[in-house]
């Protein structure tokens, strides 16, 4: 089971910040910066194009509403969107506030 499955089922806490049936945001440990959250689907796949259209399509518009929740929680130029997925083997996309290229400072 991945750590985000252990998040989903409760066994691992984590700040959540909007949940649906299928998919989950929360803040993310090791921030770039505040209010950097991810976004997962709560079906444990390891790869974004992995995943069926519907919910590739599902956790991308999930992605969308709190993207634009953040901006207005966070003063900041722009949502920046990545999948880097190195570290942690099921799907997540990040969203992280940044204001200028150097704030994606993986
Ligand atoms: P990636 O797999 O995209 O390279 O990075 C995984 C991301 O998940 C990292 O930004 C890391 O800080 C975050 N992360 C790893 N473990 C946990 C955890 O247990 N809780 C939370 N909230 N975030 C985590």
């Amino acid at each position: 089971m991945s750590i985000f499955s252990k998040i989903i089922s409760g066994e691992i806490p984590a700040h959540k910040v909007a949940e649906t049936e299928d998919y989950l945001a929360f803040l993310d440990i090791n921030p770039l910066r505040e209010g950097h959250v991810l976004v997962i689907p709560k079906n444990e796949i390891d790869y974004i194009f992995n995943m069926e259209d519907a919910n590739y399509a599902g956790l991308m518009i999930f992605a969308k509403v709190v993207a634009k929740a953040i901006k207005k929680a966070v003063p900041c130029t722009k949502i920046g969107v990545a999948v880097i997925g190195l570290e942690v083997p099921h799907v997540h996309i990040h969203l992280i506030p940044m204001d200028n290229v150097d704030d994606m400072n993986f």
